[in-house]
């Protein structure tokens, strides 16, 4: 389903865990982010870049290893693939693959296309890193924390963040790396904002939104809540007031809570 369109982005977002897929069209080629999630939700997506492809080269860019976040991409299998040095060093890409292969025989789906770990060719070391793509320019910033090869990608023109399963406004931080690399991101995306040139931020998960004043929210609530995790205060009832589906992810709370306490030592 297409949740957000201008003249060159378009945003579909997954019925599973309203996971975002982006397409950007950058004139001389087109550049996709994070295609998913279910079969049919990826062949949506392969078809309307199909569409409008017209020939031209298709870059694929991922922003962490997720398997929700890579399980499309057998799906393009001519796209130049951009990730993170530490995504492509993943020491277990079997681990992500069979996450996959298991959501997919629990709710009985059968996907026409491989399920493989992407094989990266523009691999992304160091924060600043610039890629031009068609009239685009890519600027990275590795984003540690959630997981340990996160990438945040600034695009410009156009001023586009694309967050990764960053600054989102249906899950609080989710902290499956380390607490501490997950504020030091935090602070790092932070500081892109602040310099004043983000228009339109599109997050891993959720909404997307051109709100100046809904993006710099959604920073001082994870910045709030990374430091309430810390002072290990109570806020559980807060989060089931904010978050819509907290039951729902309360065990990755509590963990959050138990990652946070490792630091304290
Ligand atoms: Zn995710």
């Amino acid at each position: 389903m297409i949740v957000f369109q201008n003249e060159t982005v378009v945003v579909f977002q997954s019925s599973l865990y309203q996971t975002t897929s982006t397409m950007i069209d950058a004139e001389t080629s087109l550049l996709l982010i994070d295609p998913g999630w279910l079969p049919e939700e990826v062949c949506e997506i392969q078809s309307y870049v199909a569409a409008i492809r017209r020939g031209r080269p298709l870059y694929l860019l991922f922003t962490h290893s997720d398997f929700d976040h890579i399980i499309g991409y057998g799906a393009f299998p001519d796209a130049v693939v951009i990730a993170s040095a530490a995504f492509t060093n993943h020491p277990a890409k079997d681990f992500p693959l069979k996450q996959i292969h298991d959501f997919d025989k629990k709710y009985y789906l059968k996907r026409s296309y491989p399920i493989l770990y992407p094989e990266v060719e523009c691999a992304v070391a160091n924060d600043g890193e610039t890629m031009k793509i068609g009239n685009r320019m890519l600027t990275f910033y590795l984003a540690p924390g959630h997981t340990n090869d996160g990438l945040v990608t600034v695009i410009e023109p156009g001023g586009i963040l694309v967050a990764g399963d960053h600054l989102s406004d249906v899950e609080f931080p989710f902290i499956f790396d380390n607490y501490e690399s997950y504020q030091k991101t935090i602070n790092k995306i932070k500081k892109i904002i602040d310099s004043g040139n983000i228009e339109l931020l599109i997050p891993g998960h959720g909404s997307v939104t051109n709100s100046m004043e809904d993006i710099q929210q959604r920073v001082n609530q994870s910045i709030h809540y990374l430091q309430s995790l810390k002072q290990s205060e109570d806020c559980e009832d807060a989060l089931r007031e904010q978050y819509e589906f907290f039951e729902g992810m309360k065990d990755t709370h509590l963990h959050n809570v138990r990652e946070a306490a490792k630091k304290e030592k």
